[in-house]
């Protein structure tokens, strides 16, 4: 059996700058529902300020980060290392969020690096990648992505599990606009050809996402897609009650 047969979906969770100890009931709810869709691997990726508590509060559910540096220590105000985020009980990190490559100007260069950084360190890594509504309009969009994805990936990635790509098209995020099945299975494809390319047969192992506007009404269709082997969610995975009927369409695939 090849390692495409063997790809478990992923649905994680990326609570950006949302969510304070009065959130944990959510993140106990989400990882409580975890144990009765065990076919399913599921993340919630949080707050800097919560891992700790949360990673305490569900032990064996996996917390993540949103955003490593990719030094193991010194003068980077505001910043934390890959064993910070371990200390704090977290598994896995985001790296390359789109949000971060536009608001804090990170590069390909820098995302590989923190991914570099992060799998070294025993942190499974999310690596998103993403374009432009402009991009896209203008027909370039599996292009430049692939581009993107070719600068940003680290030289080695070990388990290929740990590695997983998301792809998020920018226009897509938060906005309740989503690509048709059509344009993901195109995405989804070139990205596997350069996993595969980069890594050899390991890239048919590592799990490529989908990330944008994915929700309950849509994560059914989404699934059923071609290489999309589960997704990063933003928005609906704030409330156990939007986020666990996206992990029951992940669950059904
Ligand atoms: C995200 O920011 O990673 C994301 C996919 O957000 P949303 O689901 O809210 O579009």
């Amino acid at each position: 059996m090849g390692l495409s047969m063997t790809r478990r979906k992923l649905v994680a969770g990326n609570w950006k700058m949302h969510g304070t100890a009065a959130e944990l009931g959510e993140v106990e709810a989400i990882a409580a529902a975890a144990q009765a869709h065990s076919r399913v691997d599921l993340a919630l990726c949080l707050p800097a300020t919560l891992i700790e508590r949360a990673a305490r509060a569900v032990p064996g559910f996996a917390i993540g980060g949103q955003d490593v540096h990719e030094a193991g220590k010194g003068a980077h105000t505001g910043c934390v290392s890959v064993a910070m985020l371990r200390d704090a009980g977290a598994a896995l990190t985001i790296v390359g969020h789109s949000e971060r490559r536009q608001a804090q100007h990170e590069s390909d260069a820098d995302v590989k690096a923190k991914a570099k950084a992060a799998l070294a360190g025993g942190l499974d890594v999310i690596l998103c990648i993403g374009e432009s509504l402009a991009i896209r309009e203008q027909g370039q969009a599996v292009a430049v992505v692939d581009t993107q994805l070719a600068a940003s990936l680290p030289t080695s990635i070990g388990q290929p599990e740990s590695f997983s790509v998301a792809y998020e098209p920018i226009w897509a995020i938060g906005t309740g606009k989503v690509p048709s099945a059509a344009d993901i299975a195109e995405m989804h494809g070139a990205l596997r050809r350069r996993l595969i390319m980069t890594y050899g047969d390991a890239g048919r192992g590592v799990r490529i996402l989908y990330g944008g506007s994915v929700k309950a009404s849509n994560a059914a269709e989404i699934f059923a897609i071609d290489d999309v082997d589960g997704a990063l969610v933003g928005g609906a995975s704030l409330t156990a009650s939007d986020f666990i009927p996206i992990v029951e369409a992940a669950s059904q695939d």
